[in-house]
């Protein structure tokens, strides 16, 4: 958002998110939306972009620059009908570049979508029942959720509580059906009331999710608020809260930084209603809204101090938190391939690089979701999973697949555990490349992996066009955070399972010297490494890098 803009005086006054985009969109003397109108949009679930590769050429003759819209929608917990699916591939080709991102919060995004093309998109998802309400804004945002349904009746039923707390903590405002679907005011014209976030929403954005171990692929630590499932057989007994989580800083500002979420206690299933209305409540009354880089909930708790939160939640849930059970994550990442799932039929985790669904792994998969009426998963890292395969058909599937996608044996290790966010052209913030870099970049990093012989370790690698950190980078193994063009800071010394942040260990330099401090590093665990040992906490152990104890220190080198 505009740094300019009073982003608080412009959700008071939009009338439950209404703004003038109902004017704004009708404007035809223009390609983008009134300025305020940006801020509502991403209530809605869309950003006005606009291409960054462009921008000089345009301004030099004298055009307005290239607007088009990103819009996200929203999947709880990453479940896609085949019927949602198959709308979603066509509105890539009829009103987008032809792509489709999948995001690292288990949505999908589509970009370079015209101004007078955003009500029929939203219309032809509503279709299917989907949305993108509050996938975007100062909400809570998409819900995520241990995306592999081998689990079973424990998966099943996280799932379904993800799917109630995404429902409970959307905005209850009529704006969006009003403005992009049926055009219908409420009666009499009067404005909605916003039961949990009032008339200002919340200070900043907000971001929850389930884990269900040993899986941590939602890096449930980077989450305003977390959700642990724990279980004992099929049966779930309830879940770990975790709160306080959150990975954006700003370069420079040592006030500002990733942060770990706090393991506050146990509740039991029918809790967590209670407790995420009562968090969300907490961070709308006391998240600070004077300055927007310290606005996550992450700096209220920081501030105000874990005592003094616990107890302000257990006061307004009426719920008493118990002791934390235990529980144990053994990665962040996604299981690849073919696994058996707890009704006799297949799963298959496809690797896909970066999100980004060209238009052959699109056709592939369009085929596969025909021919097979399965259901389309997305995972926390960026992945496909298809669902309900029976066993005769798993061939075909891996027919259909071979050369268009790849189920995860055919990259390294190290690419399966690459991530990257969308950066340039198009977002606003980016200061260097991601997406359109990363694929090269880890080419380079596979070959020295392929030097000191450990090519098959998997070794988390994230990169994000600037320190907001939409792929997590401060969670990686080895992070990188862009600076400026074809400058980064690296970060090193993560734990895999996503529950020790990383340190600054190169700041501000480009890819020469990244590779070089890698290539020593590589060197150094291939020879000093214990059995299973993984590379983030190996480098703590050999004294390589000083684990990092407070998000504080993250930044500190
Ligand atoms: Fe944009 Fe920064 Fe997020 Fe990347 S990390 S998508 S550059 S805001």
């Amino acid at each position: 958002m505009a740094a300019h803009l009073d982003v608080e005086k412009i959700k008071a006054d939009s009338r439950a998110l209404r703004g003038t985009l109902a004017i704004s969109l009708k404007d035809p003397t223009t390609a983008a939306v009134a300025e305020a109108d940006t801020v509502i949009t991403k209530f809605h679930g869309i950003y006005q972009q606009d291409d960054r590769d462009q921008r000089e050429t345009r301004r030099e003759a004298r055009l307005e620059p290239a607007y088009s819209f990103m819009i996200r929608v929203r999947v709880p917990g990453g479940v896609i009908t085949p019927e949602q699916w198959l709308a979603l591939d066509r509105l890539a080709d009829e009103v987008a570049n032809g792509t489709i991102r999948l995001t690292t919060r288990q949505a999908v995004q589509f970009h370079g979508v015209a101004k007078e093309d955003l009500p029929g998109l939203i219309r032809t998802i509503d279709a299917v029942l989907m949305d993108s309400l509050a996938a975007c804004g100062d909400v809570n945002r998409n819900v995520m959720c241990h995306v592999q349904p081998e689990a079973g009746p424990v998966h099943a039923a996280a799932l379904d509580w993800a799917k109630r707390l995404s429902e409970h903590l959307t905005p209850r405002t009529g704006a969006y059906r009003e403005i992009w679907i049926d055009g219908e005011k409420v009666a009499g014209g009067e404005v909605e009331d916003e039961p949990i976030y009032g008339k200002t929403y919340l200070p900043r954005k907000f971001k929850s999710g389930i884990a269900i171990p040993p899986v941590n692929d939602i890096d449930v630590f980077s989450q305003d608020l977390g959700f642990i499932a724990i279980a004992e057989g099929d049966q779930l007994l309830g879940f770990n809260v975790t709160v306080g989580g959150g990975m954006g800083c700003s370069h420079g500002e040592p006030e500002t930084f990733p942060r770990l979420a706090d393991v506050i206690g146990f509740i039991e299933p029918e809790d967590l209603l209670a407790i995420a209305e009562a968090v969300v409540t907490i961070q709308r009354d006391f998240g600070n809204r004077d300055n927007r880089k310290r606005a996550r909930f992450k700096y209220t708790i920081e501030d105000r101090g874990l005592e003094w939160f616990v107890s302000e939640l257990e006061h307004r849930s009426q719920v008493k938190l118990t002791p934390p059970r235990p529980y144990q994550f053994v990665s962040n990442g996604d299981r690849y391939g073919w696994q058996r799932m707890h009704d006799g039929r297949w799963q298959l985790t496809v690797f896909v690089e970066n999100g980004r669904l060209n238009p052959d792994a699109r056709a592939a998969l369009k085929t596969i979701v025909n021919d097979h009426a399965v259901d389309v998963r997305l995972t926390p890292n960026q992945n496909l999973v298809i669902t309900g395969v029976v066993e005769s058909e798993r061939e075909h599937v891996d027919r259909l697949l071979d050369g268009a996608m790849s189920e995860g044996r055919g990259p390294s290790a190290i690419r399966r555990n690459s991530m990257a966010c969308v950066a340039l052209p198009s977002c606003g913030l980016a200061m260097a490349e991601a997406e359109r870099y990363l694929p090269d970049l880890v080419s380079r990093i596979e070959e020295l992996a392929e030097r000191h012989y450990i090519a098959e370790e998997p070794i988390t690698v994230r990169m994000s066009g600037c320190p907001n950190g939409c792929s997590r980078p401060y969670l990686a193994e080895i992070g990188l955070v862009g600076r400026a063009p074809g400058r980064y800071n690296l970060y090193l010394g993560a734990a895999f399972d996503g529950a020790r942040l990383n340190r600054l260990d190169l700041d501000n330099v480009g890819e020469a010297d990244i590779l070089s401090r890698i290539d020593e590093l590589f060197g150094l665990y291939a020879k000093g490494r214990n059995a299973d040992e993984r590379f983030g906490d190996f480098l703590v152990r050999a004294d390589l890098i000083q684990a990092v104890e407070h998000g504080r220190e993250v930044n500190a080198g």
